[in-house]
């Protein structure tokens, strides 16, 4: 038999909770405009009657197609055949003396970010729409996400970058075939202007801020980390925070697990920002309605000064007991070094900003020894290069000759 995803039985508003049916409603809430974006609402009791731990185990895929029943998409036909999700669950042992500290490698997907999970999602749909090309304003990785699909599934793409985005993910988008507009302005700037023109030319939009679907795509990382940590869930998890639509899919994922009575609770989220840019923490912290702010970080994958999914993001924090914090440009580079070199594990900066923010909480004392912690690293340090350099210092400039070697040697043992 064909297996299908879950079936949406509507959608709710993340500002003042109307629902819809499907078909209802084109994009976001009709009361509250761009404010209101949706959320995807399923009959969890009959996913539940049809879908079980024993599934999973069972499961030979390996891919985050292993969800399916969770997710909005059609017949296994129409899947996007990049190889999404399952990425690896490292155990990161005594690493900052934490003995129970887990990394969640999601640079293994196939552009090398996390994105690729909510991209996949979305091209399925996309693609049983029957779209004639894509679109997405990105500060990298969701246009390079979005421009590998759409190479994979032959359609043309459209992206639209701020102009100081990183030349190795510009470089991706190229070889993957997009077309790459670099405006003149910041991440909010290319947003405002990839709408105006998705508007005009009819292309499928892939922005989290009003594609509700890509949500779904990201959950898939917190229900593998159940499956990966066996069910036991851990205390507290580590989300970088950008726009906050990475951390509205981990409590998705995890309330989904808990409400199907897999796991016993939600762990306590813990999202980080970066200090340059930290206007939902400060919505969070102030209990107060989010206020727009000039974005300025090296951590450019999190560089978004006017987030849509803020709402979807604080609610989540707020159910799980967890909080919002931000580190400076300094700890997410050091982050970055020193996440590398005690793990293997290289990412970009913002990758390592959840690991730069547990830091930070170890030494506050907030995360002691006895806890089990996961901290998610969602790109790969080869997108950003120059910030690497920063991190990483210099090569040691030698002769040919072995003696210079050997001096060498001797000189860093001094230090
Ligand atoms: C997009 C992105 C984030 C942030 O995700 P949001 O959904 O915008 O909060 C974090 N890290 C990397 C590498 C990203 O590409
Ligand atoms: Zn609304």
């Amino acid at each position: 038999m064909e297996r299908r995803g879950a079936t949406v039985t509507g959608f709710a508003c993340a500002k003042c909770g109307r629902e819809y049916a499907p078909g209802e409603v084109a994009l976001t809430c009709g009361d509250c405009g761009a404010e209101g974006i949706l959320d995807v609402l399923y009959d969890y009791d009959e996913i539940a009657r049809e879908f079980s731990r024993a599934d999973l185990e069972r499961s030979r895929e390996n891919s985050h197609w292993r969800y399916l029943p969770l997710l909005p998409v059609g017949s296994e036909e129409t899947l996007p055949v990049l190889r999404t999700g399952w990425t690896p669950l490292y155990h990161a042992e005594g690493v900052l003396g934490l003995p129970h500290l887990y990394v969640k490698d999601d640079s293994m997907n196939p552009t090398a970010s996390l994105k690729d999970r909510a991209t996949s999602v979305a091209m399925a749909r996309a693609v049983e729409e029957g779209v004639s090309a894509v679109a997405a304003a990105s500060t990298g990785n969701a246009g390079c996400s979005l421009a590998g699909f759409a190479a994979a599934q032959g359609l043309p793409c459209y992206i639209f970058v701020p102009a100081n985005a990183p030349a190795p993910k510009v470089a991706q988008l190229l070889v993957l075939g997009a077309t790459v507009f670099a405006v003149d302005g910041s991440y909010d700037d290319a947003f405002n202007l990839a709408s105006e023109a998705i508007a005009t030319f009819g292309w499928y939009n892939r922005s989290c801020a009003v594609n509700p679907y890509l949500v779904e795509g990201k959950k898939t990382v917190a229900h593998e980390i159940c499956e990966q940590l066996d069910y036991d869930v851990p205390d507290k998890v580590f989300v970088p925070v950008g726009d906050g639509c990475i951390m509205s899919g981990v409590y998705k994922g995890f309330a989904e697990f808990e409400r199907l009575g897999f796991t016993e609770k939600v762990p306590e989220l813990i999202g980080v920002q970066a200090e340059g840019c930290d206007p939902i923490r400060r919505a969070f912290d102030g209990s107060c309605e989010l206020v727009p702010c000039e974005a300025d970080t090296c951590a450019d994958s999190i560089a978004c000064g006017h987030p849509r999914n803020w709402r979807k993001a604080v609610k989540g924090v707020r159910a799980s007991g967890g909080r919002l914090t931000a580190v400076g440009d300094d700890a997410i580079l050091d982050g970055m070094a020193r996440l590398a070199k005690s793990t293997g594990v290289f990412g970009e900066p913002a990758g390592v900003t959840a690991f730069a923010g547990l830091v930070q909480a170890v030494r506050e004392g907030s995360v002691t020894p006895d806890d089990t912690v996961v901290v998610l690293m969602t790109g790969s340090g080869l997108k950003d290069t120059e910030s690497a350099m920063r991190a990483a210092g210099e090569a040691v400039s030698v002769g040919r000759s072995l003696e210079d070697v050997e001096r060498a040697i001797r000189e860093r043992a001094e230090i």
